[in-house]
């Protein structure tokens, strides 16, 4: 434990200047929001054009029907208007609640709102929950709008609106009260935890995120998800057997076989699987069994467990953990700087003795442009994974020694394709704009890898 405590003590040395110079942050985080905002407006302007195109790729041309490929290119163009829209119109807000000192006025608001309960500002805990949520729900407003017409306007021109405006409400209300029920008490030990280890408060911290995520990974699947779908076991037949059976001879731990009711909000298909190690659920989409032949949906599994058998989840975690250390490895320094919140329009006597909370909050501001590179990296990372589970699904029929696996690779590829058309997915895709925004390869990448994997194993023979 000294060991980390001297390399921390040392980095918060290296970043004291943050406790004691006047450095015009707020302009800084406008500079780098605004810079992200530009770029990313920049990569749907280079991606633009391609919606305009008239035929597919060659590889997709005896895939994809001409009506199909027009509808893709159709949808593409509307998110991509919108995207442009509500990307421009979300940092416009934030810009200028930022400038004008919101942030502030969320704390003092939330202790007028504590003091007309009798509360005082020694109460930082209650303080900090009360301003989270304020900010939260002012934050969220401005960009309601944006959602309901991406539901019911954008969604339902194209056919994959689902959701009825009752339910929309109902989804959305549920969101704000799990939001609370969880996010309260998360918080609440959170900021315990810094009043209580003081600066050593790292180790205790990590371990706390890292228990939460557990608790997160049995809680979310047995309480959180039923609140909005419907799980049932998937009932016997085919599908059924196919998918026992590839569980089986992987030794895959298989607990429960859900059929979810995805078409309740949208067309769009999918399936995946999700557990502790030694009991896993799989989860397949009833849009996904309805587009697909058993056999195909069984190849999309067998991706999926190919994520499990490399670990990716695990691995996934545990980049995410190195991630969440050096956050905390470097917020120290940020944690007792007057001249931070003085910089965010804090009035000196909340900046005197800064609440952990709104060092954190505008901490994390500071962080937006290193958080926008590693989600590239974190892209690159993902898109490994996706062609290391697409080459398991073709090299099963080796692995298990099983002739009616032969075809896996051409049978994952027609899903592919099915999902892609059904989804509407876009076809052409500009190079960068995938890098920085696609966790997983292009269809035509994918089809070509796929290709590519089953010529290797015919040479093997
Ligand atoms: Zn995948």
């Amino acid at each position: 434990m000294d060991f980390l405590h001297s390399g921390l003590a040392a980095i918060q040395r290296h970043l004291a200047f943050v406790a004691v110079d006047p450095i015009d942050w707020k302009f800084y985080v406008q500079a780098f929001s605004w810079t992200v905002t530009l770029f990313e407006s920049y990569l749907l302007l280079r991606q633009y054009p391609l919606y305009s195109k008239t035929s597919p790729p060659e590889s997709l041309a005896r895939h994809i029907g001409q009506e199909d490929f027009e509808k893709s290119q159709k949808y593409g163009k509307d998110k991509a208007q919108f995207a442009l829209f509500s990307k421009l119109f979300s940092q416009c807000i934030d810009s200028a609640m930022l400038q004008y000192g919101f942030y502030a006025w969320c704390w003092k608001a939330a202790g007028s709102i504590l003091g007309k309960f009798g509360y005082g500002g020694d109460y930082e805990i209650l303080q900090s929950i009360v301003f989270s949520f304020t900010m939260y729900l002012l934050s969220s407003l401005p960009t309601l709008p944006l959602s309901v017409y991406s539901t019911f306007v954008l969604e339902e021109r194209h056919g994959f609106n689902k959701v009825t405006p009752g339910l929309f409400i109902s989804d959305l209300l549920k969101g704000w009260l799990i939001a609370f029920v969880l996010g309260a008490p998360f918080l609440a030990a959170f900021l315990y935890i810094f009043q209580w280890a003081g600066d050593r408060f790292v180790p205790w911290l990590m371990g706390f995120m890292i228990s939460f995520q557990f608790i997160m990974v049995i809680l979310y699947p047995t309480v959180i998800q039923p609140l909005f779908n419907k799980l049932t076991p998937l009932s016997d037949g085919e599908l059924r057997s196919r998918v026992e059976g590839l569980a089986g001879k992987l030794h895959f731990p298989l607990k429960h076989l859900y059929e979810i009711d995805g078409s309740k909000r949208s067309s769009h298909s999918n399936a995946y699987f999700f557990g502790l190690p030694w009991s896993k659920h799989i989860v397949i989409f009833d849009t996904l069994m309805q587009q697909s032949k058993p056999e195909e949906v069984e190849a999309v599994l067998a991706h999926e467990l190919g994520h499990w058998y490399y670990l990716h989840p695990t691995k996934m975690m545990a980049i995410s953990q190195i991630h969440i250390f050096s956050i905390l490895a470097l917020f120290p320094a940020f944690l007792h700087a007057p001249p931070l919140l003085r910089s965010f329009d804090f009035p000196k006597a909340v900046a005197a003795r800064p609440p952990t909370i709104v060092a954190f909050l505008l901490f994390q501001m500071i962080l937006t442009p290193m958080e926008a590179f590693i989600s590239i990296g974190m892209n690159a990372v993902s898109r490994h994974f996706e062609w290391e589970a697409d080459r398991f699904a073709c090299e099963l029929q080796d692995r298990l020694k099983e002739e009616s696996m032969t075809d896996m690779g051409d049978r994952l590829g027609r899903a592919l394709i099915t999902l892609h058309v059904k989804n509407l997915s876009t076809v052409w895709v500009d190079w960068l704009y995938s890098a920085y925004h696609h966790s997983h390869p292009t269809l035509t990448e994918r089809l070509k890898a796929l290709e590519s994997f089953q010529a290797k194993r015919a040479k093997k023979e």
